[in-house]
């Protein structure tokens, strides 16, 4: 049996922020404002995993306005997810996620990206696919007003799966 999720998410770019994707810090002069570092990469990955095994969203799972995830690391979103699946009888297959930003390249930083993602996971990098995309200069990604991901997710059922 096999199930599937999808996740998205969008953080405002703002000065004075670093730009966590993914897990990599990437240099740039504007960073995602967020609760925990604002990564939506693993945000949206972390909503496609929940989504698929049927529980819920990151916000139910840890709430932003949780002092303990101020600044979180949102890599370890992704370990904790996991976690809660393996604990509700579900394996992680692959994962596909795109990531919608006017500025900076990104190619440079997807290696380690996924290798971060993968780890976190318990994946072979191989089953941890990015794309990065622009929209042209349209829209608030496009004006580099804000970041946004979009995540999709296999899982396979081992147990009673939810
Ligand atoms: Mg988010």
């Amino acid at each position: 049996m096999i199930r599937v999720g999808t996740g998205y998410d969008v953080h405002r770019l703002v000065e004075g922020r670093p730009l966590v994707l993914g897990g990599v810090e990437i240099p740039f002069d504007k960073g995602s404002l967020g609760h925990s570092d604002g990564d939506a990469v693993c945000h949206a990955i972390a909503d496609a995993l929940l989504g698929g095994a049927g529980l819920g969203d990151i916000g139910q799972h840890f709430p932003d306005q949780d002092p303990k995830y101020a600044g979180f690391y949102s890599v370890h979103f992704l370990e904790l997810v996991r976690e809660k699946l393996v604990a509700a009888g579900f394996r992680i297959l692959n994962l596909d996620t795109t990531i919608i930003l006017q500025q900076p390249k990104l190619a440079a930083h997807v290696p380690e990206m996924r290798k971060k993602i993968a780890a976190a996971l318990q994946l072979p990098t191989g089953a941890v696919n990015l794309k990065a995309t622009t929209t042209e200069g349209l829209g608030i990604t496009g004006r580099g007003e804000a970041v946004a991901a979009q995540a999709a997710c296999s899982l396979e059922i081992l147990s009673h799966g939810g």
